[in-house]
């Protein structure tokens, strides 16, 4: 039997600004079990994608692997990491999770799409803990620009990973929680941590 492993793959989002999309998976070589990171679009621009309305990320990957996707994690609200969820879910119909601000925006699109509202499900942040599969996953309050946005601490066998999410070091936001030093300081004494994502724009 293969071992099992721990895999990053980023549909989106990664050398570019928008439509995040990273997912994850842990197991055999292609049985991975799989949770997907956000779901956002990118708007365009005149220079390179003029006449577009928005640019989606390519879910084939994803799609042809769906019957091993657990679940869809939101980091925030913000529609380049939100913004495709409602027009991919019926492919998937798989639980997806956020907290209460993102969640409402989420329900929000969901409706408009005809999904059920309840396939999005609340979570509160840190010390909560959401199971999908070999995946143990909490909310981590970080400052941003929109309220609720959250770092994800991922945990597997294979260790933990910090997914940063869009943030910024304030520690007096006007709007949305603060930067928690103290916060991250515990999740790796609690755990060493394998590996961080780390968002590197400056907003988004
Ligand atoms: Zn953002």
């Amino acid at each position: 039997m293969k071992a099992n492993r721990l895999i990053y793959l980023p549909l989106g989002g990664a050398g570019e600004i928008g439509m995040n999309a990273y997912v994850y998976g842990y197991g055999p070589e292609d049985k991975e079990r799989l949770i997907l990171v956000d779901l956002g679009v990118t708007f365009p621009d005149m220079d390179t994608t003029p006449g577009v309305d928005l640019i989606m990320p390519d879910m084939a990957w994803l799609e042809a692997r769906k019957d091993r996707l657990e679940a869809i994690f939101i980091t925030h609200a913000h529609e380049d990491h939100i913004g495709a969820v409602a027009h991919f879910w019926g492919k998937f119909k798989c639980p997806v999770y956020a907290r209460k601000f993102t969640a409402t925006i989420g329900r929000l699109k969901f409706d408009e799409h005809g999904h059920p509202k309840d396939a999005i499900t609340v979570v509160e942040a840190r010390p909560d803990v959401v199971k999908a599969g070999p995946f143990d996953v909490q909310f981590v309050p970080v400052s941003h620009s929109i309220p609720e946005s959250s770092a994800l601490v991922i945990d597997t066998e294979a260790g933990r990973i910090v997914h940063s999410g869009d943030f910024k070091l304030d520690e007096k936001p006007l709007v949305g929680e603060a930067w928690d030093a103290n916060m991250f300081q515990a999740i790796a004494r609690e755990r060493p941590v394998k590996a961080l994502m780390c968002d590197s724009t400056n907003v988004c």
